[in-house]
């Protein structure tokens, strides 16, 4: 297995086309690391040119210790996995998962023959890798549960069962890196969850470097050792799932990830005799000291509250703390089941809250922010800790 680096990669398509923007990612031996973002802003692209299928404009790309950026997608040591599976049609399971290592260990008839003719150590060798194969394929069929399936063609299987193919396609062929491009957005919603899994549990026991594109937000947070959030083609921030959901680098990254996103309230941070507070969209907080920037003594400076929906707190309970907190009051509520979308009006903004399915808030209810979960800062983002 092996390290993936990208080091300064752009990608223009047109002078007006900037796909990828200067790209600098480091993606570690043996770790899953996943590139999200929304549509059109350069996953696919960066991707493709980890594997070879487009050439960088500017920049370098090394796999292990090796420059690939000029080499050919086939002397890549690489196996992507597409949304579509591209399997081969007129090619059974088991034809469709050996193809690969064929062509690198056999070839046709001719070589192979000729391969024979020169009885070396290298083409011996080469022979048994080749002799090999066909246990190699049922190795992985088994792990896969799709063994029964080996002589069947595409056309024959579910969309479940073409996605564990293409899967054990790329796994016979123990490349140094795998890429996969948004795997499972043809899966229904229960299969997704199911697929999720197993590619987590086969990410544990191959050990391997695995680079997975994707634009849902739970497969990135559950599957990424790390995550790589991109816009317009430029990396906003790359850690943990749990470091960049709440310590987000930018309001985009804030924005982006959770479902609503991070609430961003533009206020004035106030600090007088050694309290500070929040003024800003009609309410007032009380903040701990360590959550808020550095300060002089009875200063103030613009700031950016961020608050996460799951912090905010719901309560007809006017208690005196709660009400230093802040208030809102409660516009509309939608359940999904398991989690109750709240929005929230605050005297002079608005904001989403998300709640336990088993709080019966209704419209008009009061809303207090709770203090000891907010945090803030004067960089462009800012962040909520519970
Ligand atoms: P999606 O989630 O929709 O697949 P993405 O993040 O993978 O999007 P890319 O496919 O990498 O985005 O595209 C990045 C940008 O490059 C887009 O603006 C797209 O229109 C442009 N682009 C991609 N491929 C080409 C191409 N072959 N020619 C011209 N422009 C392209």
């Amino acid at each position: 297995m092996a390290k993936v680096v990208l080091n300064q990669v752009s990608k223009r398509f047109s002078d007006s086309v900037a796909a990828v923007s200067e790209l600098n990612l480091e993606v570690a031996d043996r770790e899953f690391l996943v590139l999200v973002g929304p549509s059109g802003c350069g996953k696919t692209t960066t991707l493709r040119m980890i594997a070879g299928l487009e050439e960088v404009s500017n920049g370098q790309i090394t796999i292990g210790d090796r420059d690939v950026t000029h080499v050919s997608p086939k002397d890549r040591d690489i196996a992507m996995v597409f949304q579509n599976y591209a399997l081969y049609p007129h090619m059974t399971v088991r034809r469709n998962m050996s193809f690969g290592l064929r062509l690198r260990y056999g070839g046709n008839l001719v070589s192979r023959m000729w391969r024979r003719w020169q009885n070396s150590e290298s083409a011996a060798k080469r022979e048994e890798q080749f002799q090999q194969i066909p246990a190699k394929v049922d190795q992985v069929a088994d792990t896969l549960g799709i063994g029964k399936l080996l002589d069947r063609y595409p056309r024959e299987l579910s969309g479940g069962e073409r996605q564990r193919v293409a899967l054990g396609r790329a796994i016979v062929r123990e490349p140094a890196a795998f890429l996969f491009d948004e795997p499972l957005s043809n899966l229904d919603a229960k299969l997704r969850v199911e697929m999720r899994r197993e590619l987590k549990e086969l990410h544990r026991r191959l050990g391997a470097t695995m680079i997975y594109v994707t634009h849902d937000q739970v497969e990135a947070m559950t599957l990424g050792d790390r995550i790589a959030v991109m816009d317009k083609g430029v990396l906003q921030q790359v850690g943990p799932p749990s470091e960049v959901y709440h310590k987000p680098a930018n309001r985009f990254v804030a924005s982006f990830l959770g479902t609503p996103g991070m609430n961003l309230l533009e206020g004035e941070l106030v600090q007088e005799n050694g309290r500070f507070q929040f003024r800003g969209c009609g309410i007032q907080l009380e903040l701990a000291a360590s959550q808020c920037p550095e300060l002089e003594p009875s200063g103030s400076r613009k700031v950016t509250l961020g608050v996460r929906p799951e912090d905010i707190l719901l309560t007809e309970d006017a208690s005196a703390e709660w009400l230093a907190a802040g208030q809102g009051q409660v516009e509309l509520i939608e359940s999904l089941g398991d989690v109750g979308f709240v929005h929230i009006r605050l005297p002079a903004d608005e904001a989403n809250g998300a709640v336990s399915p088993r709080i019966t808030a209704k419209a008009g209810v009061n809303v207090a922010l709770d203090r000891s979960i907010l945090g803030l800062q004067d960089r462009p983002a800012s962040i909520a800790f519970r």
